[in-house]
C-alpha cells in the first residue's frame, strides 16, 4: 500500500517565536509516533526551514515551498534544489496554486514541469500541486486542467518514485469550502486512470495523491477513508495545534 502522507505548507507565515510554541505544543501531543506509519513534512518558509528542522517532532521532515528551475548561478533571490540538499532539507513543493495563479508570480505549467524535473535530478523529493479554479470547474473542466497540469509534468519526469501529487482545487484552498469526500475521490480516481493510461499502470498504483484545500482536525477523518485519498497538504490548520489530529487521521 500507499504510506499516508500529511504535508504542512506554512505559505508565508510563522515567527521564531510561533514555530518554538506550535513545535512544542506538537511535540507534547505525540501524534504519528505511534500506530501505522505516516509521513510528515512541513514546509516553512525557507529562512526559518533548518531552524524549524530542529525543532519538529523526531520524524517529522521539512520542504521547501519553491526552488529554481536550474542549478545556481546569477539569479538573485532565488534557492537552488542543491542548496536545499546541502542544508539537509529533502522535499520541496512545486507548482503550488498561489505561484500559479498570483499574478506577480505566474508560473506556467512548463515552469512547474521544468522545476519538478530540475528538483527530481537533484535529489529531492517532489510535491507537485495540480488543481482547478472554481471557474474551470463550473465549466466542467476539472478533468482537462488537472490532466493537463500534470501532463506537462509527466512530458519531463520518467521516475515517479520520489513524486507526490497534490490534488488542491483552487476554490478550496483558504475559503473554508472543503471539497466533499466524493468530489476529492472523483478526481483522484480519474487522475489514477490518467496516469495509467499515459504514464504506467504501476506508477498510477503507487504514486500517493494528497487532497489540499480547507483540511481541518473535523473534516479530515471522512477524506481520508477514501479508497483514492493518500493524505493532505495542509495550509492554515498546519500553522495550529490541530495538525496533529490530521497526521492522526489515517488510524
Ligand atoms: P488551506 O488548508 O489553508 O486551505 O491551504 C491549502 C493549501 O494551499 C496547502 O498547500
Amino acid at each position: 500500500g500507499r504510506t499516508f502522507f500529511v504535508g504542512g505548507n506554512w505559505k508565508c507565515n510563522s515567527t521564531k517565536a510561533s514555530i518554538a510554541s506550535l513545535c512544542s505544543t506538537w511535540k507534547e501531543s505525540g501524534a504519528g509516533v505511534a500506530g501505522p506509519p505516516v509521513d510528515v513534512v512541513i514546509a516553512p518558509p525557507s529562512v526559518y526551514a533548518v531552524a524549524a528542522a530542529e525543532q519538529l517532532p523526531s520524524g517529522y521532515q521539512v520542504s521547501l515551498q519553491n526552488t529554481w528551475t536550474g542549478k545556481g548561478g546569477a539569479f538573485t533571490g532565488e534557492l537552488s534544489a542543491e542548496m536545499a540538499k546541502d542544508c539537509g532539507i529533502n522535499w520541496v513543493i512545486l507548482g503550488h496554486s498561489e505561484r500559479r495563479h498570483i499574478p506577480t508570480i505566474a508560473e506556467s505549467d512548463e515552469t512547474v514541469a521544468t522545476k519538478v524535473a530540475y528538483a527530481l535530478g537533484a535529489g529531492l523529493s517532489v510535491i507537485a500541486c495540480i488543481g482547478e479554479t472554481l471557474e474551470e470547474r463550473e465549466a466542467g473542466n476539472t478533468n482537462a486542467v488537472n490532466e493537463r497540469q500534470l501532463a506537462a509534468i509527466a512530458a519531463k519526469v520518467s521516475d515517479w518514485t520520489n513524486v507526490v501529487i497534490a490534488y488542491e482545487p483552487v476554490w478550496a484552498i483558504g475559503t473554508g469550502k472543503v471539497a466533499t469526500p466524493d468530489q476529492a475521490q472523483e478526481v483522484h480516481a480519474a487522475l489514477r486512470v490518467w496516469l495509467a493510461a499515459n504514464v504506467s499502470p504501476a506508477v498510477a498504483e503507487s504514486v500517493r495523491i494528497l487532497y489540499g484545500g480547507s483540511v481541518s482536525g473535523k473534516n479530515c477523518n471522512e477524506l481520508a477513508g477514501k479508497e483514492d485519498v493518500d493524505g493532505f497538504l495542509v495550509g492554515g490548520a498546519s500553522l495550529k495545534p490541530e495538525f496533529t489530529a490530521i497526521v492522526d487521521s489515517h488510524k
